[in-house]
Parts: C-alpha cells; structure tokens; sequence
C-alpha cells in the first residue's frame, strides 16, 4: 500500500468538518470531490474542490451492518458527479472528537464488500475518510487494483496546518546554528521550514531578497525562476551581486556597443547568484533554477510542487500564471511588490508597498482586477512585435533596495509564521503601506462570484485534470 496525500482550502474543510462533526456528537456523512496532481516522482495529493453533505435521514440512515450509513442513492449520485468532472469521489464520516482516527472493522468491511463495483462506475479511484476532531485518515481504492492510505491533510488557510491519522511527536533536536531563531519556531517548526519548499517567481530587487531572508531561515528547498541577467542596473538592490556578475566593466554605458554585447554575454543569470546566496547561508537549503519565463513548462511544472510561492516578478503573464496555479493546485501564494508614483514632469506621488495574499479562501488577483488583460495580450507577442506595441516611453520604474524590503520582509514573516502554525490573523488581507505617509491600509480581497479562478464554478483543485495557461510551443 502506498501514500497520497491531500490539501485543502481551510474554508471547504472547515465547512466539511461542521457538518461531520456536528455538536449532536452524532454521526454524520457527506462526500469529498477531489482533483489529482502526481509529481514527477509519481507522489498522489488530492485536491479538494467541493463537498456535498448527506442530507440526514434521507441520505444518511441508520445501517444494516454499522450504526449509520450513505444510502446507495446518495453515493451513486457523488460518484457520478464526480466522473462528469474526471474527480476522485471520497466517502466521508466522522468518529467525534479526539487528535487520532482510524477506521473500523466494520469500516473497512464495508470498504471491501463495495469499493471494487465503486471504482468500476467512477473509471476513477474511490475513497473513504474518517474524520475526528484533530484527525483524518483515508483508505482510497485505484483502478487498476491498489489501495493507497492517506499520510497528511494539509490545509491551506491562514496557517498551513497539517492534519494526520494519528499526532505526530517531533523527535528533532535544534542544531546549534538555529538556537535563536528555533526559539520562536521551536524543533518542529523549524523542521516545517526544511522540509518546505518555496517557489520564488522574479529574482529581482524583491526576489532576491526573499531568497537570502528564506535560504538563513533553512527552508530546504528553493524553486527560483528568472530569464534575465544581472545588470549594472540592479547592482544597488540585489543583495550579495558583485560588479563582475554584471560584467560591470564592459556593459558601462560608456563602453562601444560590441564591447557591451560581449559583456551582456558574460553577464551572469539571477538563478544563479540565488544558488550562490542560498549556499552562503550555509543552512543547507537547495535551489532549483530556472533561467526561463515562468511560463516554461518545467518551471511551471515545479511551482505546483511548491508548499508556498512568493511572486516578485511585475509582467501580467506571471500573475496569470501563478494565480491560477494557486487555485488550481491549492498552492498559497504571496505577491510582492513596490510602486512609486511619478508624473510626468518627474514629481514624486506615493510610494507603495504592498503585499497580497493569494488563498483559495479569498477572492484572487483576478478578481481584484489585478491582471491587465491588454498587457496580457501585449506579452504574449513575439519580442519584436512586442518593442513597437509597447507603450512607447520604454522607461524604467524607480527600484529602491530599503522600499522592496518593506514589502518582502513582510512577506516572507507572514510566509514562515504560516509554515509554523503562528498566525494569529483571521483572515488574509492585502496589505498596502504608503511609506511617505507612514500609513499602513488592509483590504480584504473582493471575490467575484462568477470568477473563472477562485469561484466554484472555476478551477480551483481541478490540479492535472485541467492545463495550465501556457503559450502554445
Ligand atoms: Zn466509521
Ligand atoms: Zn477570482
């Protein structure tokens, strides 16, 4: 028997579980339709997109072999909802309260007297969870004959929490070089953040301090995704960049133009001054580059791997990409970002930085009119193309090391008390900090409730079944 495991949006969960846990301490039932994503070490996670509650009395009565039990209606009924939309079908009930559950004899009777014809009507694998209070356990049925049990429910609210069969002791001892900071987290958090893996899309002036602040954390592993190249440009904001990664000496702007192609040559990738930052931090934690757009398969591919993503690059197709891949994969996102206003005769208007949290439980970018649409289209256009559409001054933002640590520093504390089960917070707002003003304002995201994204008519935990927003090769 092997393992998958499962997310979920708090919300949904929350809303599944007071129905299965009902304060009557009754028993009470439902069904979980769950999307699939396999990595490419062939790991299962389902991804829950919607729960239908058995109505009690007509959909969950009393048993002839158990206490309680689904009426074939109601199972034939999820089961072939779920095929309509190629989703795995999980039975669910509860056991009350209590931090450990497990199914009964007459449970797993059950199970094998009907899930094999159950898997034959769904052409797709069949489930059970068991829930208590603090813990969820899984028995789910393939089609081609194995059986898997369920090791983790990760849940993706304002902490990610994890829910297992049983209460899982940390046997971790703290290293020496983490004493400080393992003082907040203790052994186990800071055991969550090496096994974490955090997609940093953009590694600019935002990004790469984001993965300097998450590499001396000790998060294990790093998915960095950047095309360019350090220029002399960016030497006054990226951290830990030398002159010679930017070829400083041959594409100064007064150097002849072959001299500064060669120099743009040997100019050295983003991707890779992050492996050389994260390996200076000494804490262990690896980096998987990608010197390509984030709409590169394999780059893309990675970030739905991610157990968080922060997204520091600016272009329209990211915030696309990387929204839909939140909802879609049930992957928590945070978008960074610094904006200072200039006008036209070059007077200074407001500085922002902001913060956006991106959760299946809240309303998406894409709600939030966050995804210029003729941007979208002007990106999608052949380079060339692209130089003459564009609009046309060419000119460049202002870029400020001290403004993008605002945002960023921010991020990656919201990011690791999430990690560790520390927030406090009741919900995700987006957070605008006007730094002329000093004024700090919260937002809570509009959801609209037609979105193709977030809403439930939308992708959100449709994983593999449905494909990513990627340009036609
Ligand atoms: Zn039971
Ligand atoms: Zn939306």
């Amino acid at each position: 028997m092997s393992v998958v495991s499962l997310r979920a949006g708090q919300t949904l969960w929350t809303s599944m579980t007071s129905h299965i846990l009902q304060p009557d301490r009754d028993e009470h039932g439902g069904a979980l339709l769950c999307g699939v994503a396999v990595n490419a070490s062939g790991h299962r996670r389902l991804l829950a997109r919607r729960f239908i509650p058995a109505a009690d009395g007509l959909d969950y009565v009393p048993g002839t072999r158990g206490y309680r039990q689904l009426t074939a209606a109601f199972i034939r009924r999820s089961i072939l909802e779920a095929r309509t939309e190629g989703l795995v079908c999980l039975l669910v009930h509860g056991h009350g309260r209590g931090d450990s559950v497990g199914f009964s004899t007459t449970d797993l009777t059950s199970h094998e007297r009907g899930y094999p014809s159950l898997v034959d009507i769904a052409g797709q694998s069949v489930g059970a969870l068991v829930l208590a209070s603090h813990a969820v356990a899984g028995d789910i049925w393939n089609v081609d004959g194995s059986r898997d049990t369920l090791d983790v429910a990760t849940l993706v609210g304002t902490n990610i929490t994890r829910v297992t069969p049983e209460p899982t002791r940390s046997t971790h001892s703290i290293r020496a070089e983490d004493d400080r900071q393992a003082r907040l987290f203790g052994a186990a958090g800071q055991e969550l953040l090496r096994r974490s893996r955090v997609g940093v899309v953009g590694a600019g002036g935002a990004g790469m301090l984001a993965i300097e602040m998450l590499s001396r954390l000790g998060v294990g592993e790093l998915v960095v995704i950047d095309p360019d190249k350090v220029e002399i440009t960016n030497l006054n904001r990226l951290p830990g960049a030398l002159r010679r990664d930017a070829a400083a000496a041959l594409t100064h702007p007064d150097r002849p133009q072959w001299v500064r192609t060669l120099g743009t040559r040997l100019a050295r990738h983003k991707v890779r001054l992050a492996t050389r930052l994260a390996r200076r931090a000494g804490q262990g934690t690896r980096v998987k580059e990608f010197a390509t757009n984030v709409t590169d398969p394999q780059a893309a591919a990675a970030l739905t791997e991610c157990d968080y993503i922060i997204l520091a690059a600016d272009t329209a197709t990211a915030r696309h990409l990387v929204n839909v891949i939140a909802h879609q994969y049930l992957i928590p996102v945070l978008q960074v970002g610094t904006k200072v206003n200039v006008d036209d005769v070059g007077t200074i208007g407001r500085i922002f930085s902001v913060i956006r949290p991106v959760t299946p439980n809240t309303g998406c970018m894409k709600c939030a009119a966050l995804i210029n649409g003729n941007k979208l289209a002007l990106e999608a256009l052949p380079e060339s193309q692209r130089r003459t559409a564009d609009y046309g001054t060419g000119e460049h933002a202002p870029s400020v090391i001290a403004l993008n640590g605002v945002a960023v520093s921010a991020a990656v504390t919201h990011l690791m008390l999430a990690l560790t089960g520390l927030r406090t917070a009741e919900q995700d707002d987006f957070v605008l900090h006007d730094a002329r003003a000093s004024v700090t304002k919260y937002t809570e995201p509009y959801r609209d409730p037609a979105c193709a994204v977030c809403s439930a008519a939308g992708i959100m935990g449709m994983g593999d079944l449905r494909a990513l927003p990627l340009p036609r090769t």
